[in-house]
């Protein structure tokens, strides 16, 4: 008798435990994104937030391109520091989702990834086919880096550890990561909900919603929030719209509130098969339709080129949206494909 009281007693400790790590501790009753264990999509249907396990196999096996590796370390980091110091606003893609972007000499990095492989062990996963740009420790003074969410491919225990070391960077993060951020030591993270503001002297950034979701171990996922961003430097501003999918609503409200954005970084790549990737990753048609929705002057593609993560040829994002932009006599603006080592001016808008 003894002995059961004191197993349902452990048992029932270990229940509790658990669901209360499971518990969201910014839960807000008010908030369509929030749920009692974390968040969620507020446009998508329940039964499509999340995949099965079954569906996940099935896309695992799924036959994908096997590119040649290409070193492509091409930036000229002189050019690139002479032009921030001459406060000339620049952009320049270093791989994946990491754009290094310069407005009146202020330096902004997004989702920064420099190692071989994403993945949480350094001998399996999806490993790099192009080197970044410029290797991390050449890189210029980095004042402010956005983090849109807690993939693997946006971020990079490795890359963060190492921009740490510099601990007058800012940092901006989605609801649920500062904890991870603060475990290696970086020092200014400001952890924000979708909507919410921070000032820091003349930079304004504003966190803003993305169709998208979040896991970082077996058990757990949708538990921590992912994020676009917008930065306001002056009366410049720049919109990174991290990792999503689309729908007619989201976009078009940050363009109606916060638009129009003098440069835009979105998603092209990663989006085949539709089956599996429509809810979550953008196509080359819809990259353009967020370009439209959140009145962007300038965008710039990202999320290709770098990491074999699903089935569409690789050459297939550009082709396509130069495809979609040459036979829409509504599309305003531009939209830039960008190539490693290439420094894109801003000074035209
Ligand atoms: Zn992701």
């Amino acid at each position: 008798m003894k002995f059961t009281i004191i197993a349902i007693i452990i048992i029932a400790t270990f229940t509790l435990k658990a669901r209360l790590s499971n518990r969201n501790p910014y839960y807000d009753i008010n908030k369509k994104h929030h749920t009692k264990t974390g968040f969620m999509n507020p446009y998508l249907k329940s039964e499509n937030q999340g995949k099965s396990f079954s569906d996940l196999i099935k896309m695992i096996l799924t036959k994908r391109p096997k590119p040649k590796y290409q070193p492509t370390e091409k930036l000229n980091v002189y050019e690139l520091n002479k032009r921030i110091s001459q406060n000339q606003n620049v952009i320049t893609w270093i791989g994946h989702s990491t754009m290094l972007i310069s407005i009146d000499g202020k330096v902004i990095l997004t989702d920064p990834i420099f190692s071989k492989r994403c993945s949480p062990v350094p001998f399996a996963g999806p490993k790099r086919y192009t080197s970044p740009s410029v290797k991390i420790d050449s890189l210029p003074k980095i004042d402010l880096i956005v983090i849109s969410h807690n993939h693997y491919d946006h971020l990079d225990k490795n890359s963060v550890k190492i921009l740490a070391k510099d601990t007058s960077t800012v940092w901006y993060v989605p609801l649920g990561l500062k904890s991870w951020f603060k475990q290696f030591g970086v020092l200014n993270v400001y952890e924000l909900d979708w909507f919410a503001e921070h000032k820091s002297k003349k930079i304004e950034v504003t966190c803003l919603p993305s169709q998208h979701w979040s896991k970082r171990s077996m058990f757990k996922s949708f538990d921590t929030l992912w994020a676009s961003w917008l930065i306001k430097i002056g009366e410049y501003k720049v919109w990174f719209a991290g990792d999503t999918g689309y729908n007619e609503i989201q976009f078009k409200k940050i363009g109606e509130f916060y638009g129009p954005f003098d440069l835009a970084a979105i998603p092209i790549g990663a989006y085949e098969p539709r089956w599996f990737m429509k809810n979550f990753h953008v196509n080359p048609e819809e990259s353009v339709l967020i370009h439209k929705d959140i009145k962007s002057k300038k965008s710039i593609g990202m999320h290709f080129g770098t990491f074999i993560l699903t089935t569409e040829p690789i050459l297939e994002p550009a082709q396509k949206i130069s495809e979609i932009i040459s036979n829409d006599s509504s599309f305003k603006g531009d939209f830039i494909i960008p190539e490693f080592g290439v420094i894109y001016s801003l000074e035209d808008n």
